[in-house]
């Protein structure tokens, strides 16, 4: 698991393979948000790794509600957490006269990635379609 292997790195220690198990095994039905939550919280208050009690206090001492505050403030303002923004483009349709067409484009916060068409793997759904960056299309 990711959140983990994090741990790992930020403590510079690695987790004993038992200790791991156990935590997947006691964990497991944590949602990841959470127990992400719960981990940072753990960096914030102790200098060693954490271990399956210190994750269980953690969590009783958290409100549900508080860990769900955070994350939705963490969510990006302008798109609202979808990782995708529209944006408007006039075109000019010959003799129809100018439309202006709303567009798709990844959102700064690059939650999501930029979708190309042409490297779809399927060869047969390729296009040439795809969805640039926000600063891309618009200035700034
Ligand atoms: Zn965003």
């Amino acid at each position: 698991m990711e959140v983990i292997r994090h741990t790992e790195n930020f403590y510079g220690k690695e987790i004993p393979e038992e200790q791991k198990q156990f935590m997947f095994r006691e964990l497991k039905n944590m949602e990841i948000t959470r127990f992400k939550y719960i981990i940072a919280q753990h960096y914030r208050e102790s200098p060693y790794l954490p271990k399956v009690p210190d994750i269980l206090n953690i969590n009783k001492k958290l409100g549900y509600s508080q860990v769900k505050k955070d994350s939705e403030s963490n969510k990006c303002k302008e798109c609202n957490g979808t990782g995708y923004v529209t944006y408007k483009k006039q075109i000019d349709n010959g003799t129809a006269g100018k439309l202006i067409n709303e567009y798709g484009a990844v959102c700064r916060c690059r939650q999501k990635n930029k979708y190309e068409g042409w490297k779809i793997a399927d060869q047969e759904h390729r296009t040439n379609f795809y969805t640039p960056y926000i600063e891309e299309v618009v200035g700034g």
